[in-house]
């Protein structure tokens, strides 16, 4: 895939960018490790005085970079300026909390002093993907660089800007040289990359492809991965669920971001009783997004990120519709102008065997599926390969606490939207992928836990 800024809009390409040669890779992890050495030894003030910069600096110039952001991959532009202020709240989370989370805990033994001491491990890689092209980067680097790692960026070849314009903000945030890096490389190069002996571990968010490929690569060398993979989140609504507001969230759920986010909504599981009415509303609503120009700050819905992305999620939406289930709206992508713009689609009355059984739909498309009671629910909500994040809707106590004991996800959201928070950790199981990002734990994913006993 070559690298290059294609504005998703247009099918225009706007700029391409060489790829990295081997040296000068070479010289870039070369660079990285000599910064770590210096880098690791600095106070946390010190890191947290620089962290807070960088926070600055996206506030002070947040147009600049969600207009990068929605010129490489689409997303409408009220969400490209809510993703800089994100990025600003994880630095400043992790600038106020790091030497709390990574402080010494001491050990009652049979030693004269034991505790366990949290140490950086090196260069870290990050392979990331275009969706949420800073905030990903951003939930990656403000607890990796707060614990004393220094990291490379490997991004999605599609917005080779973005990297750019982030490599920029650590370095005028003041972070010494080498401490945050850009590579721009092709896929093809990750491999050599986590085989090299200075890189001590990476974290890849992306299709399950990539993760398997990062995985094997990096289990060869005994090199610790966290990978965030894809989801297929279901959206469970009850009897005594307030109608309303789960209609509105579920609409925002599923059309965060063009609908190409990995803890979507994309299973809409509905009790029988409240069906007909959410699926009016639910309709109703979609059929009121408004679909355009990603720049303009009235567009609900702007185009997806590549044709690829386009091109995929069609192929299973004409699947589920040649084995029998029924299109409410949408349905195929939108001829009638260039770029890849996909309409919002619902999807319902699957029989079995349909990709919506087992695949993600990254893209605006809603899974309509009825149920019977909360058994059923569960039952149809856990029937996947994935587990991300699941939000279930009910106010009876009963209901709630079976939900969040017998869904299986890393996240459950009880009455309210899937989101990441960088107070609480974000990650899946099955395969959605395992460690954790954000909250202590995340912090706690790229170190050496060092048990130290003294006589
Ligand atoms: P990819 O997984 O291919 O891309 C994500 C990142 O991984 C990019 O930096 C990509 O680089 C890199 N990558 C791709 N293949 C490899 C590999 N073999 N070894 C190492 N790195 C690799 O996502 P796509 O853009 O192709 O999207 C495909 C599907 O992936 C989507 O439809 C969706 O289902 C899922 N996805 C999920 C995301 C999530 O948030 N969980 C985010 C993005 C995609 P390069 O761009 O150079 O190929």
């Amino acid at each position: 895939m070559a690298i290059a800024t294609i504005n998703p809009a247009t099918g225009e390409t706007l700029q391409t960018f060489t790829p990295l040669t081997e040296a000068e890779i070479e010289g870039k992890l070369d660079l990285a490790q000599k910064a770590f050495v210096e880098y690791r030894n600095t106070p946390f003030a010190q890191r947290a005085e620089w962290m807070n910069e960088a926070a600055r600096i996206l506030e002070r110039d947040r147009d600049r970079f969600a207009k990068i952001m929605t010129l490489e991959m689409g997303k409408p532009i009220k969400g490209a300026i809510a993703e800089v202020d994100k990025c600003a709240l994880v630095c400043r989370y992790y600038a106020e909390r790091a030497a709390e989370f990574l402080a010494d805990v001491p050990a009652s033994t049979d030693a004269s002093s034991s505790f366990v001491k949290y140490e950086p491990l090196g260069i870290i890689l990050a392979v990331m993907p275009w969706n949420f092209p800073f905030w990903q980067v951003f939930r990656f680097a403000a607890p990796a660089l707060m614990a004393g790692n220094v990291g490379i960026l490997k991004h999605a070849s599609n917005v080779p800007q973005c990297a750019l314009a982030i490599e920029e903000i650590f370095k005028a945030a003041g972070f010494p040289a080498g401490v945050f890096q850009t590579l721009l490389v092709g896929s093809d190069k990750v491999a050599a990359i986590i085989a090299d002996d200075r890189v001590k571990a990476a974290t890849l968010t992306g299709s399950e492809a990539a993760g398997i490929s990062l995985a094997v690569a990096a289990s060869k060398q005994i090199k610790k991965t966290v990978l965030e993979l894809g989801g297929s989140d279901p959206f469970i609504v009850l009897e005594s669920a307030d109608l309303s507001a789960a209609v509105s969230t579920a609409v925002a759920a599923r059309m965060l971001n063009n609908g190409q986010s990995c803890i979507a909504a994309k299973r809409f599981i509905l009790h029988s009783s409240i069906a007909d009415e959410f699926e009016q509303r639910f309709l109703e609503k979609f059929q009121a997004l408004k679909i355009g120009d990603p720049m303009n700050p009235e567009t609900d819905l702007g185009p997806l990120a590549t044709p690829g992305i386009v091109q995929d999620l069609d192929g299973l939406v004409q699947t589920c519709i040649a084995k029998g289930a029924k299109v409410l709206t949408g349905g195929k992508p939108l001829s009638d102008r260039p770029g890849n713009f996909y309409p919002a689609t619902i999807l319902t009355d699957f029989p079995p065997g349909t990709p919506a059984d087992n695949e993600e739909f990254f893209g605006p498309v809603a899974l309509l599926f009825r149920v019977a009671d909360i058994d059923e629910a569960i039952a149809r909500a856990n029937a996947i390969p994935f587990g991300l994040g699941a939000s279930a809707w009910t106010t009876v106590e009963k209901e709630r606490d079976r939900l969040i004991s017998e869904l299986e996800a890393g996240a459950v959201f009880i009455n309210g939207l899937v989101k990441s928070d960088p107070r609480l950790p974000f990650g899946g199981i099955k395969r959605s992928g395992y460690g954790r990002e954000l909250g202590v734990q995340g912090i706690h994913e790229f170190v050496n836990i060092k048990t130290v006993w003294v006589k």
